[in-house]
């Protein structure tokens, strides 16, 4: 069973057709990509698939349920993790506990009170900066961090949910070329191990391209391709949108 469908998905902003007619699914382990030019209605679905959008039409299932009428907080109970254009972490807190927190909040134990927290979950909040590379800087303020090292905390911090499904709007959004594939060749590799199928969007099309099983090309809220990389980037449809855009073999921001 796919644990994402998506059918006939919509979106229509006071008039604006921002989203038309989407249909696709989402296997576990999978690195599926969704690009397209600027304003072709990713985030937009983004937005409708983790429940701050309420679809205009269509349906979205998830792990073989609707997720219809779900808030965001619903929709990351059944095993969700996000990760946003803009690293959202509690800077004045240490690395370790930015996961601590979040691991407090999958086991529901919201009561607890930021002291009891920093002692909880110690274990396995390090096990998840291992995971990611950053077993020794648990200590650190998380307001001193690199951009990088940010973003590769907030993949810890949507693991600590025990995600099956990942979702990721530019997760390497800002970061130099370099970065881009380590942030990418990290979460491929987590996501391998651990069954997890990802969603993602990225400008950089090397990344893209190195990266996703599965390629969704988004234009103008409309579908135009889906395939594997080498057939979408031979694609002359894909080539003519992206031709205004910026070369498919090079990186535009
Ligand atoms: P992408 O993430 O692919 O750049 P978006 O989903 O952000 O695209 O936007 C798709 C289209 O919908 C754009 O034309 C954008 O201007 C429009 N749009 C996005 N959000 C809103 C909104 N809240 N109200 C009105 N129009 C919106
Ligand atoms: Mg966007």
């Amino acid at each position: 069973m796919s644990i994402l469908v998506v059918e006939e998905l919509g979106k229509t902003y006071s008039g604006f057709q921002a989203v038309r007619n989407v249909s696709f699914a989402l296997e576990a382990g999978e690195m599926l990509a969704l690009i397209g030019p600027n304003g072709a209605g990713k985030s937009t679905c983004f937005n409708m698939i983790d429940g701050q959008l309420a679809p205009t039409t269509g349906r979205i299932a998830i792990f073989g349920k609707s997720t219809a009428g779900m808030t965001p907080g619903d929709i990351w109970r059944l095993g969700v993790g996000r990760t946003f254009q803009v690293a959202a972490t509690f800077a004045s807190m240490t690395v370790a506990e930015n996961v601590q927190m979040a691991l407090i909040s999958h086991h529901a134990a919201r009561w607890l009170t930021l002291r009891w927290a920093a002692r909880r979950h110690v274990a396995e909040a390090e096990h998840l900066l291992d995971l990611v590379g950053m077993a020794d800087q648990g200590q650190r303020s998380c307001g001193e961090l690199a951009y990088g090292d940010l973003k590769r905390l907030e993949l810890a911090i949507a693991l600590a949910n025990d995600p099956k499904l990942l979702l990721m709007d530019e997760p390497a959004a800002g970061m130099a070329p370099r970065e881009r594939h380590a942030v990418m060749d990290l979460t491929a590799r987590i996501a391998r191990q651990r069954g997890i199928g990802v969603l993602f969007t990225e400008h950089d099309m090397d990344v893209v391209f190195g990266h996703a099983d599965r390629v969704l090309v988004l234009n103008r809220g409309t579908l135009i391709a889906e395939g594997a990389p080498h057939a979408v980037r031979a694609n002359a449809e894909v080539q003519a949108v992206y031709l205004g855009a910026g070369s498919l073999y090079r990186a535009h921001t």
